[in-house]
């Protein structure tokens, strides 16, 4: 699904990627960890097409294509959906129109009409509960006021209305309370599927007790540095980062 291959970046003339090479499959999860400052939400904002970040070497193929030749909107429409790491706020637009706008222009780019109302809001309105989030969520304007762990929340929230084939989720652990975090965590579970696959940045272990990822990555430095399963993210935990540094991969 994803196919990422010596993947150099530059913000503002500096390499910050630096030959970063990962395959991601259909169905799987993926957990990208490391220090500050190695290039983690840099990964996330190149997949994403954000403005600021130049590719200056490397290949990105989604589902067969070059991602590198795909706008922004037209990622999203394929599929690769984003949260963010601080999510945006936009004073004025109501949640619930977001969502419902952004639902309906993935349907007309699949050629499909709008979802009817009664649809929309019944489908919405299951998705709330699943989260444990309160109604009153989707009248208030996008991200205004939402705490930390509200804004994770409504991040998944948006990940279960659009149902991406690939979702990338950048620190979606951080201030979350342990509540928050299970519920938080459930929402990413239940957008497993053989189909989907899901890229997250995270930087502590902690989140992985509660969703396993079939691959860690370490990314030092703009590299990966070192590939496992589950247990390399307690290793992580319990060895902090030096280590890998010491121990490049084999
Ligand atoms: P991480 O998410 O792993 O903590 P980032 O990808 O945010 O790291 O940042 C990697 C490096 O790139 C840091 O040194 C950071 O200062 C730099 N960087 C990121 N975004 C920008 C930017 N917009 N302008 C200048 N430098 C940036
Ligand atoms: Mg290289
Ligand atoms: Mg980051």
């Amino acid at each position: 699904m994803l196919e990422i291959k010596d993947l150099h970046a530059t913000v503002e003339g500096n390499e910050i990627l630096k030959g970063i090479t990962l395959s991601i499959q259909p169905g799987e999860v993926h957990a990208i960890m490391g220090p500050n400052g190695a290039g983690k939400s840099t990964l996330s904002a190149v997949l994403a097409g954000r403005d600021g970040y130049e590719v200056t070497q490397g290949t990105i193929t989604f589902d067969g294509k070059d991602l590198m030749e795909m706008e922004v909107e037209e990622r999203a429409q394929a599929g690769l959906l984003m949260g963010f790491q601080y999510p945006v706020e936009i004073p004025g637009v109501k949640n619930i129109y977001l969502l419902k706008s952004a639902l309906n222009a993935q349907r007309a780019a699949r050629g499909l009409d709008e979802m009817p109302a009664p649809e929309f809001m019944k489908l919405i309105k299951e998705k709330i509960a699943f989260m444990k989030m309160d109604s009153s969520f989707l009248h208030r304007a996008v991200n205004e006021g939402f705490s930390g762990g509200e804004k994770k929340r409504n991040e998944i929230l948006q990940m279960l209305i659009l149902q991406p084939k690939l979702a990338l989720l950048d620190e979606i652990d951080s201030g979350l309370d342990i509540d928050a975090m299970k519920v938080v965590a459930e929402g990413v579970n239940s957008l497993r599927d053989e189909n989907r696959a899901i890229l997250m940045v995270t930087h502590y272990q902690r989140l992985l007790n509660h969703i396993t990822p079939d691959q860690v990555h370490v990314l030092i430095d703009g590299r990966i540095a070192k590939s496992g399963d589950r247990h390399l993210a307690e290793e992580l935990e319990a060895r902090g980062y030096e280590w890998v540094i010491e121990e490049p991969a084999a």
